[in-house]
């Protein structure tokens, strides 16, 4: 059993910063755990103290059923990947996979047994004999990666194995990471501030921001169903568009206006607003650029949700384009098909998808819907 159960775990930094404010967890076995959030949110801090290299404040951490607070991080049956490989330079790749289980005094056939067979997975067998320096960032980063596994642990934890590689390597390693996860089917905990990484690979992702968890949730449900602003802007590139928008009652109709733009909801969506709080009130708008269109098949069919935008910036980016634009004085931005032809200095017409609207408490930044 590898899961790891995080209790009430506070970190508390000597001159009264507290990195991790009550974090609870529960990470099943098997699974691919993501803590994603801005620099500075406590992911880091919180890694640590599941390796052991960062004492608890209060809380209890359990590996499998054992309470591990206590535990030596070489007890802890983990082993844990940095960003920056840390190999030691004047030994090959071999003795770098090696190197902790010489240390732990395995016998040298079953040390042989461990590295060759982690080369194998790594494909990276053919470089055993040669030194760092030879080896390119993604070759090292696979030795990296070989060193933890040769220790055969329960749990993995990487903290941004890949921010050293340039950005098609990572693309590379983030597939291959994903694959060894299924290969070597234990439990990995990843740490990242890139929510594409988390997206891509997370099995579940956990948000950060100022050492509280905001939402603990599979990608899917993330991008659709955000807890709150700060989810719902983190996750999604370009991200969501937010506008303050009044909410107005008319008949058996709900309406959000703002500027000049008046936006029918939905049955469904005006339905839930009905006899709440919001009803007259102001509240901020998101919607995905995705769900923003300019085609007229579009404008036709979502005609209670057309608003006029200048658009500022093109950008061909081949399978889609973005329009980035000004809608009432906020910029937007609609990801669109890219045979459209709005040009720089147009006003056109754009149609928001209003079933995909989401709508926030303006104070709380809470999803109201
Ligand atoms: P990054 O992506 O920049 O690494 P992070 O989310 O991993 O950020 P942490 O490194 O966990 O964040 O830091 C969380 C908070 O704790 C920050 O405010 C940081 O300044 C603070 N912190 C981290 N280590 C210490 C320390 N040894 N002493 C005091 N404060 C610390």
């Amino acid at each position: 059993m590898a899961s790891v159960k995080l209790k009430n775990i506070y970190k508390r930094y000597p001159g009264g910063v507290t990195a991790v404010n009550d974090f609870n967890l529960d990470i099943e076995d098997k699974e691919f755990i993501i803590l994603v959030g801005p620099s500075g949110c406590g992911k880091t801090t919180t890694l640590r103290m599941i390796a052991g290299l960062e004492e608890i404040s209060e809380g209890e951490l359990y590996i499998g059923d054992k309470l591990v607070n206590d535990v030596a991080p070489k007890d802890r049956d983990i082993a844990m990947v940095f960003q920056n490989y840390a190999l030691y330079p004047h030994m090959t790749v071999f003795d770098n996979m090696a190197f902790g289980l010489k240390l732990r005094k395995l016998p040298k056939d079953e040390i042989k047994r461990r590295v060759l067979e982690a080369a194998k997975i790594l494909d990276i067998e053919h470089l055993l004999e040669r030194k760092p320096k030879a080896l390119s960032g993604g070759q090292r980063q696979r030795v990296a990666l070989g060193r933890a596994i040769v220790r055969e642990p329960k749990v993995f934890l990487m903290d941004e194995p890949l921010s050293n590689l340039d950005a098609k390597l990572r693309v590379q390693m983030r597939t291959e990471i994903s694959k060894l996860h299924q290969k070597l089917q234990t439990t990995i905990i990843y740490v990242t501030h890139d929510q594409t990484e988390a997206m891509t690979m997370g099995t579940r992702i956990v948000v950060m921001k100022d050492g509280y968890i905001q939402q603990v949730d599979t990608p899917q449900s993330l991008y659709e169903r955000p807890n709150n602003m700060f989810v719902a802007g983190f996750i999604g590139s370009p991200q969501m568009n937010f506008i303050n928008a009044k909410v107005e009652k008319r008949g058996e109709e709900i309406h959000l206006l703002f500027g000049k733009e008046d936006i029918k909801l939905p049955e469904g969506k005006a339905k839930k607003l009905e006899g709440t709080e919001y009803i007259g009130k102001e509240v901020v708008m998101g919607i995905r650029p995705e769900n923003v269109h300019d085609e007229a098949m579009y404008l036709e069919t979502l005609s209670d949700s057309i608003v006029e935008a200048e658009v500022e910036v093109v950008e061909m980016l081949g399978s889609e384009t973005l329009l980035y634009l000004v809608v009432d004085e906020v910029d937007f931005v609609a990801r669109v098909n890219p045979r459209t032809k709005a040009k720089p200095g147009d006003r056109i017409k754009v149609a928001f998808d209003a079933n995909k609207i989401h709508l926030f408490d303006k104070e709380t930044e809470k999803t109201i819907m």
